[in-house]
């Protein structure tokens, strides 16, 4: 353990101890080293400051090489009916559940996230892969007799090789979200994780190898935005996926249409809780209090705005309660990083500036031993108003603003005057009040009592507005259009027939 702990690798030159060794690409079936054009950089562990690891930066030329190998394998793969390509999804399901210990560690050790929510992820992992398995159920074609002796039907055909682009802050669910679909479907996929969590990522080319898919069906390249820039300019990629912070979307999405590619971008989000004076007070505080400190607030669909109609002050009472309670360290992850860390202190600090009350004030936490981990306990600003930035920016911090609205009305033109529109919620116990804001919130996904309302297979996740560029979904039954394309064949094998207007 102690020989582990004090790691490290020969070639890295470096004097300080890492628990594991550098993290290569994984390229036609084999770890690559980059070619060190651009510097490798830490991997940091965001509960004490340690260094994990290093990560190569990749460019043009890995980028390059990922796509050769890809070709290689796709016509084999492409050819392989999908339910023989499914059955490498059964196994790898089987491995995620096997190895799920390892995989929360490596979770816990490069995003920070407790154990439970790593576990969370990596169940979540195992449930889109649940999907890729139907598909071979879902995708079966459809054939009509459009006249007499004529035969229309459809076909869905693979794109050849295609890409993935992800966040930090689910190492292991946000690739799974595009993988197991891509690859049953008959893509070779290439995947560009975070820099900032490379390690899950290799852990799960390691259980698709094991799995027995082939080489170069999946691979890994690390780096940031010169390998992002390469997979958009790459003339050898069909489509690409992305999913990070809207202005990275943008751009992302801009430069993969500028080579004609498919591009589905995923971006930020702001989401909204409408609460009303009639919602139950026990399910809605816990449900609350859930949704803006789970995982640190770091997620897409974290709470991040509520807003409190009429009067609401009992629920607050217990939504303060319910914070307070939390312990840094068991209950609540550290941030990203420090600069992270500053920049929300920087929003909390803003607000109060500018009048916001503090009920909840997680910024001096700290956990015994993990002194120099990036920790911040939950915070609940009260009397934010619209205007203020820490209401119309995304914060990804465990930050909640309460803001006040006299009715429902008032509550929606809060909600929708966001430019983010992934997630809405609305707690009540009228479903009349319930009915109206999943007609009018404009956000891709919606929920009623429910804090983190992120649809489940077969059903797709997906943004609207500033939360997503692109058409369609990127899970479910959407992400079929999206790594597929549609052959539409006409056939007739009757002489008689003859021909008519449409022949
Ligand atoms: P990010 O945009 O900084 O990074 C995402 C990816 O883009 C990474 O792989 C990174 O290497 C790359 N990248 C970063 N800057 C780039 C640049 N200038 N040019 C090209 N590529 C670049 O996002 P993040 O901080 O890793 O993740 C957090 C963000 O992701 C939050 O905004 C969160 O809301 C969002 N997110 C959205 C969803 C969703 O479903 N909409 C899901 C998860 C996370």
């Amino acid at each position: 353990m102690l020989a582990l702990l004090l790691f490290v690798p020969p070639e890295s030159g470096y004097l300080y101890p890492m628990k594991y060794p550098a993290v290569h690409n994984i390229i036609a079936g084999a770890p690559r080293d980059a070619s060190n054009a651009l510097p490798a950089i830490d991997v940091f562990n965001p509960s004490d400051g340690s260094v994990l690891s290093r990560v190569p930066m990749s460019g043009h030329h890995e980028v390059d090489l990922a796509v050769q190998a890809a070709h290689k394998a796709w016509p084999a793969w492409a050819a392989t009916p999908i339910k023989e390509r499914v059955q490498v999804f059964y196994k790898y399901k089987a491995l995620l559940e096997k190895n799920i210990a390892e995989l929360a560690t490596l979770i816990t050790e490069e995003n920070g996230k407790i154990d439970n929510e790593a576990r969370a992820e990596i169940l979540k992992a195992a449930e889109l892969t649940e999907f890729a398995c139907s598909l071979p159920q879902i995708t079966a074609g459809e054939v009509l007799e459009v006249s007499r002796g004529v035969e229309c039907r459809i076909e869905r055909f693979p794109l050849g090789v295609v890409a993935a682009i992800t966040p930090f802050n689910f190492p292991v669910m946000v690739p799974n979200w595009s993988m197991p679909n891509a690859i049953a479907l008959g893509n070779c996929m290439i995947l560009k994780p975070s820099e900032i969590v490379p390690l899950s990522s290799i852990k799960i080319a390691g259980l698709l190898r094991e799995a027995g898919l082939p080489e170069g069906v999946f691979q890994v390249v690390h780096g940031g935005k010169e390998a992002v820039e390469a997979i958009c300019d790459h003339t050898g990629i069909a489509a690409v996926s992305f999913v990070g912070s809207t202005k990275t979307a943008k751009v992302v999405y801009r430069r993969a249409t500028a080579t004609l590619k498919r591009c589905l971008a995923l971006g930020g989000a702001k989401n909204h809780l409408i609460v009303m004076p009639d919602a139950d007070a026990e399910m809605t505080s816990g449900n609350v209090v859930a949704s803006m400190s789970g995982c640190a607030g770091q997620r897409c669909m974290a709470a991040s705005v509520m807003v409190a109609v009429a009067d609401t002050d009992a629920i607050i009472a217990k939504m303060v309660l319910k914070a307070r309670a939390m312990v840094p360290g068991p209950d609540i992850g550290p941030v990203i990083s420090q600069q992270s860390k500053d920049r929300i202190l920087h929003y909390i600090e803003e607000a109060v500036a500018h009048g916001a009350k503090i009920l909840v004030d997680g910024r001096h936490a700290t956990v015994h031993g993990r002194e120099k981990g990036y920790w911040l306990g939950p915070t609940i600003l009260d009397h934010v108003t619209p205007e203020m930035r820490i209401a119309q920016e995304e914060v990804f911090g465990p930050v909640l603003v309460i803001i006040r609205a006299g009715d429902i009305d008032a509550a929606l033109k809060i909600e929708n005057a966001s430019p983010y529109g992934n997630a809405a919620s609305v707690f009540t116990e009228s479903g009349g009040i319930a009915r109206h804001v999943m007609e009018h919130a404009q956000a891709g996904m919606v929920g009623v009592n429910v804090g983190v309302p992120v649809p489940r297979e077969p059903f797709s996740f997906g943004g609207w507005n500033d939360s997503r560029f692109g058409v369609g979904d990127i899970t479910g039954r959407g992400s079929i259009e999206f790594w597929t394309q549609a052959k539409k064949m006409t056939t007739k094998w009757n002489r008689e027939a003859g021909t008519n207007w449409m022949s």
